[in-house]
């Protein structure tokens, strides 16, 4: 999908294994706010998106960057063995613990998502973690 795809390359986040795409980010919205990117190339989200946004997600603790509405939103969404090729969006962190309970790696993509202005944007990958 491809708001899943990173706008350029990401750095080694926090925990381990995981990317971290906040510097492509930053990079953007400088853009954006220079004037070089029109706003109706940075704010696409696809309609699919934008209905898991609303559905199926966690506000985000920021407004958002490029309308500065407070409904920003924060869409996961999980691979691995038996879930959907597209991914599975996980709402609560609860289904991401049950899901990285189970067999095989999972990884989780990480999407901000502004239901208002379209803006959306990968933010993090990492592997889901069995908890000890
Ligand atoms: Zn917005």
């Amino acid at each position: 999908m491809e708001f899943l795809e990173p706008s350029g390359p990401g750095r080694p986040g926090r925990r381990p294994g995981s990317i971290d795409y906040r510097l492509n980010r930053r990079r953007v919205l400088r853009s954006f706010r220079a004037g070089e990117v029109a706003e109706n190339e940075i704010c696409d989200a696809q309609s699919e998106l934008l209905r898991v946004a609303v559905s199926c997600s966690e506000p985000a603790r920021e407004p958002c960057p490029v309308c500065d509405d407070q409904s920003l939103r924060i869409v996961r969404f999980v691979f691995g063995p038996r879930l959907p090729k597209g991914g599975r969006a996980v709402s609560s962190r609860n289904e991401l613990r049950r899901l990285a309970e189970r067999a095989g790696e999972h990884r989780c993509y990480e999407v901000e998502v502004c239901p208002r202005c379209r803006w959306n944007h990968l933010r993090e990958t990492y592997p889901l973690e069995r908890s000890a």
